[in-house]
């Protein structure tokens, strides 16, 4: 039998922009809520701001042609104004993709292409990256915009580059974008049109668009605050709670915590333009952050760098983390930073496949094992024989996690295979996760089934790197899986040569780096073998090279 969650959520039939912003002219607060920590007394959008940028730039992308279901593909880091976009497209009836700002011009064409996107609006600082992308699919130029780092928007100063227009051109005065309305959605059909296009490899093969609908969206919002909820001090809590984001935005846990559900829940969000340690330590002092959501690599960062300790962190109450595995020990080590010990590191779990969030921990339990929490509201989840994918496990074995809950993808963006593959007809997600529950239902993720490789969180599909070692002249056949060394997840090759040819390990390496952004650099080192293991049909025996891997790992 199916576990269910022990919480049912209700919800209501709206869209996103209706249950972010309640209605284009409802009043909404005017205090800060998503503020840059660069300049934070100029620099934020309030609740009441945020729509309507959101409704100029909706309003400025229908003006220039934008039709019903276009996509709009971002290719920024993180912003004020990337939540505007995220918004303002899905206002205009459009679907919103969001790069990763550290693509190369390969990896942004392949998103390109595969999102057939009208409209790139694409960060100053890439927009080398970002002409040769779209020349490559011969995007024209008029359908290119530059996006700054917010200032130049907030200023009014932004210029035109090489002859791309700034990306304030699109945007509607702010009175006709005041009385922009969008589209009231009410019936099922219409709140299951696709709105994001998340992109994630899923269980096998290349990535691909996660068709995440308005439905979605709203559920698995919902699904999170309801947890939230059910501490008796939920409202005490919000009043004194800070966020700090340095998450990308362009993957949907940031977009739902910052863009969606604190705005709501009037938690201010203070915006780090990328990532770096100090810098996120400077800013949790310096805005007296409450809740830290965090990756596993920041979450040892933070346990063992010796700069922590110069930094006034006392602010802090909660800290969670997801993305990827993290060991217990390392939890219980961040947690020291805190002498008073009121600081419970609790994981979540969750997939692009499934919006974002599925499993998490009610805000008053103590986590004190790996577990990454109970379902979410309105969740179900099975763990089935992995090897015949026919029959749950008994409880407390181990199998692959299969989840069935409102925010669960539609489906791959024009791939029917491959969404066959991960959705059964009635409605399970295969998560490719191994894992068990507890006699409590609580759930451990022991184990990955599915090819993806996780580096630092970010998502390393090895049919991309696969298909890429083929390319070079030397390289007859190869396979890439995810080795752990120094507990942190690296791709890893197996290669076989053309009979004849000669390659080195540091040219290969060479070769990838140039393909592909560092997140998917071999760092996990380069093994050239005599053949692949394979089944009689073709596919590689992947489990044989982990542990063969596992065994080499050290003398590599
Ligand atoms: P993504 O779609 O990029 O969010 O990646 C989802 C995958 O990340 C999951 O299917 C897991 O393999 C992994 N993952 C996410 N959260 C955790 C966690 N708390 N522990 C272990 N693996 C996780």
């Amino acid at each position: 039998m199916p576990t269910k969650s022990r919480w049912t959520a209700s919800i209501p039939s709206i869209c996103l922009p209706t249950y972010l912003f309640t209605s284009p002219t409802a009043d909404l607060p005017t205090v800060p809520a998503i503020i840059s920590t660069t300049s934070p007394l100029t620099h934020f959008l309030t609740h009441s701001s945020y729509r309507l940028w959101s409704q100029r730039f909706a309003l400025g992308l229908k003006r220039a042609g934008l039709q019903p279901g276009d996509r709009v593909l971002l290719f920024s880091g993180n912003t004020l104004f990337f939540p505007v976009v995220l918004m303002g497209t899905i206002m205009a009836g459009g679907v919103f993709t969001g790069a990763n700002p550290s693509y190369v011009a390969r990896e942004l064409a392949y998103q390109l292409h595969d999102s057939g996107a009208r409209f790139l609006i694409c960060a100053e600082g890439s927009l080398e990256t970002g002409l040769v992308a779209a020349e490559s699919i011969r995007m024209p130029r008029d359908r290119i915009f530059v996006f700054d780092d917010g200032a130049a928007t907030f200023e009014r100063r932004g210029r035109d580059v090489q002859g791309i227009q700034h990306w304030n051109s699109l945007l509607a005065s702010p009175e006709a974008g005041r009385s922009f309305v969008w589209e009231e959605l009410s019936t099922e059909e219409e709140l299951n049109r696709t709105i994001a296009l998340n992109y994630s490899s899923g269980t096998t093969g290349v990535p691909k668009g996660v068709m995440i609908t308005h439905r979605n969206y709203v559920a698995n919002c919902i699904q999170t605050a309801y947890l939230a909820q059910t501490d008796p001090e939920y409202d005490e809590r919000r009043l004194r709670s800070r966020l700090l984001c340095f998450l990308p935005m362009y993957h949907a846990m940031a977009q739902t915590i910052f863009c969606v559900s604190a705005p709501i829940s009037q938690v201010p969000v203070y915006l780090m333009p990328k990532f770096d340690f100090l810098g996120m330590l400077e800013a949790i002092q310096k805005f007296r952050i409450t809740d830290l959501i965090l990756v596993p690599p920041i979450v040892v960062a933070l346990a063992k760098h010796p700069a922590t300790r110069s930094f006034d962190l006392d602010s802090v109450e909660r800290v969670g983390s997801g993305a990827a595995p993290l060991g217990r020990e390392v939890c219980a080590e961040l947690e020291r930073l805190w002498p008073d010990g009121r600081v419970n590191v609790k994981q979540g779990w969750g997939m692009t496949e499934a919006t974002c969030t599925v499993t998490s921990f009610e805000p008053n339990a103590i986590s004190l094992s790996f577990s990454v929490g109970e379902l979410a509201p309105n969740c179900e989840a099975k763990i089935v024989d992995d090897e015949t994918g026919q029959h749950e496990v008994k409880q407390g074995d181990r199998g692959e996690l299969w989840v069935r809950a409102p925010n669960i993808m539609k489906g791959y963006w024009r791939k029917p295979e491959a969404t066959k593959e991960a959705l059964t007809e009635d409605g399970w997600l295969r998560t490719g996760d191994i894992a068990y529950m507890d006699e409590k239902n609580h759930i451990f993720i022991v184990d990955r089934k599915k090819e993806l490789i996780k580096v630092k969180g970010i998502q390393v599909a090895p049919a991309e790197l696969e298909a890429l070692l083929l390319d070079h002249h030397a390289v007859a056949d190869a396979a890439v899986i995810g080795v752990t060394i120094k507990g942190e997840e690296a791709p890893r090759a197996y290669i076989v040569l053309n009979k004849g040819e000669k390659a080195t390990a540091k040219e290969i390496a060479e070769f990838m780096k140039t393909r592909v952004n560092r997140s998917k650099w071999l760092t996990g080192g380069i093994r050239f073998v005599d053949a692949i293991p394979k089944n009689p049909s073709g596919k590689i025996l992947r489990k044989i090279l982990r542990d063969q891997a596992e065994a080499e790992v050290g003398d590599s």
